[in-house]
């Protein structure tokens, strides 16, 4: 089952990262098939194969040769390591599907931000009725949490916006509504917390090793991914070592 799992993870984060990148070009998710992006050459089935085929062309187009990114293997371990994480934690349960549509939701999301700094609408419109009716199967401890998560998620994230005059785009403020139904309002501010945290080591080390320039915005989206995952995974473990510690 955990093979299973690993396996649907690689076939969907490679799907996942083809549609946010095409998503907000407007193109259609499914047809035309994937092509490279140096020399246009549809590819073949045996180089659509997940991070494999990546391995046995040495990250190289069979055609012209070119350094494929290594941006589609990461995508699809990244999304596979996830799909495994979430079974392992809840099982066949209410609360694995809900799992996999927030992993399902965030690998669409990071791919399309880290290309164009958007977050599209017709993502978090698609996921949003999935993860109300996830949230009806495996409701959160007090089934009214979903309801003050979305609406602490799209409250903090404006008063944060206005706060820090535009340094947070309306994608955001959206993504942390629709998060907070997935988390509820505790897991939300973890996340949030996390995600502050992940963008600002990020933005330090970029502009420290002379990468990022200071004023260079950049994608928030794969911090507010790895916060909210890492707070919905393992979440209560994280607070409870942070109480103990606080304690001592
Ligand atoms: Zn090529």
């Amino acid at each position: 089952m955990v093979l299973v799992m690993f396996i649907l993870g690689l076939i969907f984060g490679s799907f996942f990262y083809a549609a946010g990148c095409r998503i907000p070009l407007q193109i259609s998710i499914i047809k035309p098939r994937s092509s490279c992006s140096f020399c246009r050459n549809p590819l073949s089935y045996t180089e659509l194969i997940p991070v494999f085929s990546f391995f046995l062309q040495k990250g190289r187009c069979k055609s012209c040769s070119q350094k494929l990114s290594l941006m589609y293997p990461a995508a699809e371990l990244w999304t596979a390591g996830l799909f495994t994480a979430a079974y392992l934690r809840f099982g066949l349960s209410g609360e694995l599907f809900v799992a996999l549509l927030l992993i399902s939701l965030l690998s669409i999301i990071v791919a399309s931000d880290i290309h164009y700094m958007l977050i599209p609408d017709s993502v978090l419109m698609f996921f949003l009725p999935f993860l109300i009716a996830g949230r009806m199967i495996a409701p959160l401890p007090a089934w009214y949490d979903s309801l003050s998560g979305a609406a602490a998620g799209f409250f903090m994230l404006v008063l944060i916006a206005v706060l820090s005059k535009g340094g947070i785009g309306g994608g955001d403020i959206k993504l942390f509504a629709v998060l907070g139904i997935a988390l509820g309002v505790k897991m939300l501010i973890a996340a949030f917390v996390l995600a502050v945290f992940i963008g600002m080591l990020y933005g330090a080390c970029g502009t420290l090793s002379g990468k990022l320039d200071r004023k260079q915005p950049i994608p928030f989206a794969p911090a507010i991914a790895a916060g909210s995952l890492v707070s919905y995974l393992y979440g209560e473990e994280i607070l409870a070592l942070y109480v103990k510690m606080a304690m001592y």
